[in-house]
């Protein structure tokens, strides 16, 4: 939708179910556009998106007068980010105005990274789905600093870590409601509150040492056979082979991370059409992006993580 236009604007969150209170990002074809929708933007803002726009950068900036409130779920920032697509892009050049444009998801449900996946969520609710084809860049939504306080924050960890921040911007801290997501403090981002990602079965992470994970998913899908049930199991190239129960699908390779950043949405999904009791997933804390993967996957198991080494 056109992110200035009220009306455009509420079709989308009536679309995707999502809460009012989630805002949404505006897209735009350069940083040249920054100062028409937001206010006092600081040169490290320009200087990050120098480095990696167009790309999965969102950055949360003070909104100008122009940026509705529904647009920002009520609130005074706005997020702008430049993606990295030529279908998107073309879009937004054609369009002339800033794209608010979320994941075609139901709100809740495993993000979209096929046109086939938004056409069973979107079915009915929108006009037209453009396919921009198969291969998306990344396969997590975009990382998400906030310019509005004394030192950048990240609010959505993303591709583009803390790390990669910290080259361009010195300086930079991770929200405190994403260093302990299961605690009483709410991530700051509206949106990342909302339980999400969410497969229709039950999910549950187990985490520990590669044997002790096995041999507890194992466990747990033989039990379920017994009763007559089957689970689900979330695997790895380098362990599908080790399950003898059960569903199992490879998220992709630990030795190749960004395969499974790649596959994990649509992993989860697949297993909506499995007819699964329940799913068990191997936890994937990659060196690079396994918080961004983790973030995610803690999500759509609203947190339920089996630890093998404490039980
Ligand atoms: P999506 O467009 O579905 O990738 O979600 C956008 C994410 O950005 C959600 O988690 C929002 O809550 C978050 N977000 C968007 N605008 C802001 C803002 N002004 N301040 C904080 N978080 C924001
Ligand atoms: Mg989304």
């Amino acid at each position: 939708a056109n992110g200035l236009d009220e009306t455009a604007v509420l079709h989308i969150f009536e679309a995707k179910g999502r809460p009012q209170d989630n805002p949404l990002i505006l897209h735009i074809p350069d940083a040249s556009w920054l100062a028409r929708y937001c206010k006092d933007v600081p040169e490290t803002a320009y200087r990050l998106a120098g480095r990696f726009w167009p790309g999965p950068l969102t950055m949360i900036l003070p909104k100008a007068d122009c940026v509705p409130l529904v647009t920002t779920g009520g609130l005074d920032t706005v997020g702008m980010r430049c993606p990295d697509h030529a279908v998107t892009r073309a879009i937004i050049a054609a369009s002339g105005v800033p794209v608010a444009a979320p994941s075609a998801n139901t709100s809740g449900r495993p993000s979209c990274t096929t046109a086939a996946h938004v056409r069973e969520d979107m079915d009915g609710r929108i006009e037209m789905i453009l396919d921009g084809g198969e291969e998306v860049g990344i396969g997590l939504e975009s990382t998400i600093v906030d310019f509005t306080e004394d030192i950048p924050v990240v609010l959505r960890p993303g591709y583009i870590s803390l790390e990669m921040l910290r080259e361009t911007l010195g300086d930079v801290r991770m929200d405190k409601g994403l260093i302990k997501p299961d605690s009483k403090v709410h991530p700051k981002a509206p949106g990342m509150k909302y339980r999400h990602y969410a497969p229709k079965a039950d999910l549950a992470i187990v985490e520990g040492a590669t044997e002790g994970v096995i041999a507890e998913i194992e466990k747990r899908a033989g039990e379920a056979e017994e009763k007559g049930l089957t689970v689900g199991i979330i695997a790895t190239d380098e362990t599908k082979g080790r399950y003898s129960h059960g569903i199992v699908k490879s998220i992709g390779s630990r030795e190749q991370e960004e395969t499974i950043a790649h596959h994990l949405y649509e992993v989860l999904r697949d297993f909506d059409s499995c007819n699964v009791s329940a799913i068990y997933s191997e936890a994937f804390f990659t060196p690079r992006m396994g918080q961004a993967i983790m973030n995610r996957l803690l999500k759509a198991a609203g947190h339920k993580i089996i630890n093998v080494e404490e039980e």
